[in-house]
């Protein structure tokens, strides 16, 4: 009987958690002033999350300290170019640009990390920008491409009502991944944002293949 009924108690309990929704919190233009303050509140609310870097960012010692942290803490590292120029990396007379920044990336991440990082998150969003042969040379690579579907304006919006108006208008679908910055403005609404979505019963995850799914404009279940 009481066999039965912890049984019958984890089915509902799994059932309840495999029925949550789930939000990703991700970083664009990391490392900067501000990433340590992230990571500082990310590790104090106990969420994880993902960066993508920009490779030419990656400078100095103290930058490549916050992409160990970034790992350590726990959270996803992605791509995101070396060089972050549109005029470059979407260049269509010159498609193969864009996946050579990527393993650039990719080697320069696992000199730091000793990690090979493979999802990528497109400089703009892949809309318009990444090509179908673009697209071929990433899934020749083995990248995943992400965009986002819960754009939060933080770096256009100078407050953070405004930056929580813009998400709220995103919805509150089964997944959301929600693009966030590095601004001065990013810091002081993090928290806020953690808020709203737990407040609507999120569970906050990092991304990981094996919870990988479609999010490209190219509709292509390959990325
Ligand atoms: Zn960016």
């Amino acid at each position: 009987m009481i066999k039965k009924f912890v049984l019958l108690f984890f089915t509902v309990f799994t059932l309840i958690i495999a029925e949550g929704k789930i939000v990703y919190l991700t970083f664009d233009d990391v490392p900067n002033k501000n990433t340590p303050k992230l990571l500082e509140i990310l590790k104090k609310e106990q969420i994880k999350a993902t960066f993508f870097p920009i490779g030419n960012y990656i400078r100095k010692e103290s930058d490549k300290d916050i992409i160990r942290q970034i790992k350590d803490d726990g959270h996803a590292l992605g791509l995101h170019t070396m060089t972050h120029d549109a005029k470059k990396i979407y260049n269509k007379s010159k498609p193969e640009t864009l996946v050579n920044e990527l393993i650039q990336e990719q080697d320069l991440i696992e000199s730091i990390t000793g990690e090979r990082v493979i999802i990528f998150r497109p400089p703009f969003g892949s809309f318009k920008n990444i090509t179908k042969i673009q697209a071929d040379q990433m899934v020749n690579k083995g990248i995943k491409l992400w965009d986002w579907n819960a754009g939060s304006g933080d770096w256009m919006h100078k407050n953070v009502p405004d930056i929580m108006k813009t998400l709220k208008q995103m919805g509150t679908g089964p997944k959301m991944v929600v693009l966030l910055h590095t601004k001065d403005i990013t810091v002081e609404a993090l928290p806020e944002v953690i808020k709203y979505y737990r407040s609507k019963g999120y569970e906050f995850r990092a991304w990981s293949l094996d919870e990988h799914f479609m999010l490209n404009s190219l509709k292509d279940p390959r990325l």
